[in-house]
């Protein structure tokens, strides 16, 4: 006779803070939940250097954070599933979520999969990832202790992980293609007072030059003037697109889904939280309150029935 499979109340797929946080809030709520998580637990959180605007935690660094959530999960004994989701069925009766080597099935369904930096798309980027080229300063920093580094970006992103790395690399070079920032003065006013860090404003990168598969250089256009950089890396920070996947039907609003103000997407039993869905800002505080309003909205559905 084969085996009846087991229908979780709810799948999570993306252990970031937004799905940690409805995994949370629907194990407490004693239901048959499943977080499925390709990665680290923590998500993105495991690549930030450090986190001044979470309340409670001023200054914690990213994996700290990551760690006191994987604690919790833990603790809570939370089913986590290491895996990585390929494909979703929405049927009548269930949603089917599909790994390569098995599908299991839920009620209801969590996309909290985030979102994958931004490429620059130049000649050599691909092959220079991890010979010169990061898009994680957290990670791979220490790679480039007292080397000349260039950062690209013009966002809170960009500044902050230029910050980190003005105290471990010689120099840092900011790339901005505007000739403002897009974040608060203060941050600005650091990177003034840093005597390591410069700013080229109103600065394209053309080229990645290399030099026996390694970095040597990069090309930047400004004031239509072609100017090369000596630098050891290369740091990309210029955004991000929603990590998307498989055969649903979703609603999408500028590729990101768009949900209701319960977090539900536009198909029945799959919600979407966290980095994933349309919205103004993507910051920590609102990827949790996203997790817990999917799974509070979900355990009322569930409670009914
Ligand atoms: C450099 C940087 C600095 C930041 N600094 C701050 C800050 O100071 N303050 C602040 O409030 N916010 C900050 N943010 C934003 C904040 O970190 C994010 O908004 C938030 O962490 C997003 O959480 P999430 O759960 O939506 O996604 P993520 O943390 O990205 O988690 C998504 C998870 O889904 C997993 N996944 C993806 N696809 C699959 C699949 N197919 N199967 C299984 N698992 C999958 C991924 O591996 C990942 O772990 C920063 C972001 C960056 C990039």
């Amino acid at each position: 006779m084969k085996e009846k499979t087991k229908k979780y109340d709810c799948i999570i797929i993306g252990g970031g803070i937004s799905g940690i946080t409805a995994a949370i809030y629907l194990k407490q709520a004693n239901k048959e939940v499943l977080l499925i998580e390709k990665s680290t637990l923590g998500g993105v959180l495991n690549k930030i250097s450090i986190i001044k605007n979470y309340p409670g935690n001023p200054g914690i660094s990213g994996p700290d954070l990551a760690y006191n959530l994987y604690k919790q999960v833990i603790d809570l004994k939370v089913d986590v599933l290491s895996d990585t989701v390929i494909n979703i069925k929405h049927l009548k009766t269930c949603n089917k979520v599909i790994l390569k080597d098995k599908e299991l099935s839920c009620k209801y369904l969590i996309l909290a999969t985030g979102k994958e930096p931004r490429k620059l798309n130049l000649e050599h980027e691909d092959e220079l990832i991890g010979h010169g080229v990061s898009y994680c300063a957290l990670c791979d920093g220490f790679f480039f202790k007292n080397k000349k580094v260039a950062v690209i970006g013009a966002g809170e992103s960009a500044l902050k992980e230029a910050i980190y790395l003005s105290n471990i690399c010689s120099m840092v070079t900011i790339i901005n293609k505007y000739d403002y920032f897009k974040c608060k003065d203060d941050m600005v006013k650091e990177i003034e007072n840093k005597n390591n860090i410069q700013v080229l404003y109103n600065s394209f990168i053309k080229s990645l030059n290399t030099n026996s598969n390694k970095l040597e250089s990069i090309t930047y256009l400004q004031n239509e003037k072609i100017i090369n950089l000596d630098v050891d890396g290369v740091f990309v920070y210029i955004g991000s697109t929603p990590n998307i996947f498989g055969s649903l039907k979703l609603e999408l609003d500028k590729n990101y889904v768009k949900v209701n103000s319960n977090m539900e997407t536009n198909i029945d039993t799959i919600y979407a939280v966290g980095d994933i869905i349309k919205k103004d800002l993507y910051q920590l505080i609102n990827a949790a309150s996203e997790g817990m309003i999917a799974a509070t909205n979900i355990i009322k559905k569930l409670n009914k029935k």
